[in-house]
């Protein structure tokens, strides 16, 4: 198994967050890395003077690690937040306080805002401590030379892999948990498109529906665009008897098939709408009443001579539309309703035509 998939491995806890467990077994390597480290620069001499809290300090941390496998997220935090101290206030005797082990301090605190630990007021209240073991271990170890004597190059060396192991843990720490924002962010960001495309978007044939139609040419009203806008209202004639001869489900089927032809013919022309049951509402913008007339009537003609099939059944269907022009003077719903009335004088006039 490869070091990555060990890091990797999920928790025991399934649905706590992978990466706070990550995390921490991230940072217990590093841990155990630089202070190898260290302890291989500090030299021989002081391994052997200080053996069993190094030995000790490495047992820790495997230990530690191991039970990130077992352990829920929040008290593997603890216990990290623990170890910690006791890990600073007990290297910086060995390393001397120029080995920079106080530094650590930075990764607890980082880890305490970011790190699943409860509470604000809770986090708030560990930042302190932090601030005040911080501040203690100033007054108590400052300017403290290692326990046994360091060279002044291995002692920079020593400092400069400890810095090291802050600016790394730091960073793991802002990647794993700003690479979390922004995924939950943009899970997020694609759950809101979604859910308002389906407010806008009719179920069954995928054309818009009443909501976005009206939405849309308030929109027009509103904006500053005065160019010609039309507006198209059309009905399946006799489709009760398709579904009174088909039944419901081949109904639905038409409808489909209708919603297709319209997009065929009028799709990048016209804003298409399903404006309830089997009527649609067609929307022109930047055609005036006779251009969209052509456009109406070409989609009327290939309705009537594209019979539909569903399963073995060839459906031929027809439609009619009432077509009006908006004005920019008045309240939308008027030029919808006066699209209705042609549409109810073309069913009255025999059905299958465009009156304008
Ligand atoms: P006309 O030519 O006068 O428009 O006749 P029509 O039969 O089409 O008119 P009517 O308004 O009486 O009937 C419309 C029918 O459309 C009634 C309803 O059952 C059916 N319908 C409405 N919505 C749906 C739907 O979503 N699926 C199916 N299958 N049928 C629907
Ligand atoms: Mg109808
Ligand atoms: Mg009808």
């Amino acid at each position: 198994m490869s070091l990555l998939s060990l890091i990797n491995k999920d928790v025991a806890y399934e649905n706590e967050s992978r990466e706070g467990i990550v995390t921490l077994r991230i940072l217990y390597i590093i841990q155990a890395f630089v202070l190898l480290l260290d302890v291989f620069f500090a030299g021989l001499p002081s391994f052997i003077h200080s053996k069993f809290i190094i030995i000790g300090a490495l047992v820790v941390i495997t230990v530690l690690f191991l039970l990130t496998y077992k352990m829920k997220t929040r008290p593997a935090n603890i216990a990290y937040l623990i170890f910690m101290f006791a890990f600073i206030t007990g290297m910086i005797p060995y390393f001397g306080w120029n080995g920079g082990m106080q530094d650590y301090f930075l990764i607890v605190l980082m880890l305490i805002f970011f790190a699943n630990l409860g509470s604000n007021s809770f986090k708030f209240a560990l930042a302190g401590i932090v601030f005040f073991a911080r501040s203690f271990v100033i007054v108590v170890y400052g300017s403290m030379s290692s326990v046994m004597y360091i060279d002044d190059i291995s002692n920079k060396i020593i400092h400069v892999t400890n810095n090291a192991a802050v600016f790394l843990s730091v960073i793991a720490i802002s990647y794993i948990f700003s690479h979390r924002e922004n995924e939950a962010e943009s899970k997020l960001m694609k759950y809101n498109d979604k859910l308002v495309k389906e407010a806008n978007t009719d179920q069954l044939t995928g054309l818009h529906n009443r909501r976005r139609a009206l939405e849309l040419l308030d929109e027009i009203k509103a904006s500053s665009y005065l160019g010609a806008v039309t507006v198209v209202m059309g009905d399946i004639d006799f489709f009760k008897k398709v579904n009174d001869t088909y039944g419901h489900d081949v109904g639905d089927e038409v409808l489909k098939a209708i919603a297709d032809s319209m997009r065929d013919i009028c799709g990048t022309k016209s804003f298409l709408t399903r404006w309830g049951g089997e009527e649609f509402l067609l929307i022109f913008i930047g055609k005036n009443g006779d251009e969209a007339l052509t456009d109406v009537e070409a989609l009327r003609r290939h309705i009537m001579e594209n019979p539909i099939e569903v399963g073995e059944n060839k459906i031929s269907i027809t439609m009619t539309f009432g077509l009006a022009e908006y004005d920019f003077s008045g309240d939308v719903n008027k030029t919808i309703k006066e699209a209705d009335d042609k549409l109810y004088m073309g069913k009255e006039a025999g059905r299958n035509r465009v009156v304008y």
